[in-house]
Formats: structure tokens, C-alpha cells, sequence
């Protein structure tokens, strides 16, 4: 990784640690080098904003920009130079319109305990063998769901937070997605 590019993932790293609380950031913080954990979520604070992981919360950040003009040509060699999960242009980063969203985070540190996983250092990319079913919905709903989009579902259709995770959710490891 050239120098520059290096410069930029760490003005981003810095960014996203930023808008983290304290509790999860602390271990960040020591070094600025931020981790991809599947337990970090964000909200935009625009009505009906829903929660994303931190891979969604940069790929939607770099979607938002991609046809804008990203000034000095060199940028676009920067862009390539980049890891696959911060694609996000860092130069355009504005942190005014997003929250640590702790409702999410929550929620996913609950089903991340439930398959026995560490919610303190597991990443999204290991957290993609596992697929979650809700227990609470019927019919069309019933499918099997990655954690971030289980997450989502849990908040936009169901405030239970007296339910057992038990009773919440069943899941699987290893298996095709199969909606
Ligand atoms: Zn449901």
C-alpha cells in the first residue's frame, strides 16, 4: 500500500473510531487502526434511516460519491490501491450525518453470543458463515438472513427486547443464503 493511500485509510480509520463509544473503541484508539468487527453499526440521522454494518456503512458512503468529481486525477489510482472493504473515498467523508447506532449494536452482540461467537473481535467476513432465521415471523419472512441483515429485520419489525434470543432466532452455519 502506497503512502498516500496508507495516509488516507488511517484519516478514515480515525474517523469511524471516532464515532465510537468508548467501550469498543478503547483497543482501536491505541493504535488509530481500525478493525472490521460485525458488531459495529451506523445510522444516518435522517428519519427512517436504517442500521449498517461498517462494510455497508463504507461501500453506501463511496456509492454516494461515485459519480462526483474527486478532483486530482491521481485519486482515482489512490481509489484502486485500496482494499476492497474501504472503497469509500476518505477525502469526502462527513461524519456529521451518522451515529454509532447502539440499538443495532446491541442486537447483534445478543445473536452474536447466542452462536457463541466474540462480539469484542469477531469480523463481518467471519460472521458470514452464519445465517439467522426469526422465529417471531411467518411466511414470506422465513428466510435465512447474514447478521447484518438479521439485525435490520429486528429492528424494523419487532421490539422485543424481554424475548429470549432463544426464541428470536435459529440458525445455521455454513449454509447458502436462501433469501
Ligand atoms: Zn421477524
Amino acid at each position: 500500500m502506497n503512502r498516500v493511500s496508507e495516509e488516507w485509510t488511517k484519516a478514515r480509520d480515525e474517523l469511524v473510531i471516532s464515532l465510537l463509544p468508548d467501550n469498543i473503541a478503547a483497543p482501536m484508539k491505541a493504535n488509530s487502526r481500525l478493525r472490521p468487527l460485525a458488531v459495529l453499526f451506523f445510522r444516518g440521522v435522517a428519519r427512517g434511516s436504517h442500521p449498517v454494518d461498517l462494510h455497508q456503512f463504507c461501500g453506501w458512503r463511496s456509492s454516494r460519491h461515485v459519480y462526483k468529481p474527486v478532483g486530482e486525477p491521481e485519486h482515482f489510482d489512490i481509489i484502486s490501491s485500496i482494499d476492497d472493504l474501504w472503497t469509500s473515498n476518505p477525502w469526502l467523508w462527513d461524519s456529521d450525518r451518522y451515529r454509532f447506532d447502539p440499538e443495532a449494536c446491541a442486537i447483534a452482540q445478543e445473536v452474536m453470543a447466542f452462536v457463541g461467537m466474540d462480539s469484542m473481535s469477531s469480523s463481518i467476513a467471519e460472521m458470514e458463515n452464519f445465517k439467522f432465521r426469526c422465529l417471531r415471523c411467518r411466511g414470506s419472512r422465513q428466510a435465512f438472513m447474514r447478521l447484518s441483515v438479521a439485525v435490520q429485520h429486528e429492528v424494523k419489525y419487532h421490539s422485543t427486547p424481554s424475548v429470549p434470543v432463544e426464541n428470536k432466532w435459529s440458525w445455521v452455519e455454513g449454509v447458502e443464503e436462501d433469501g
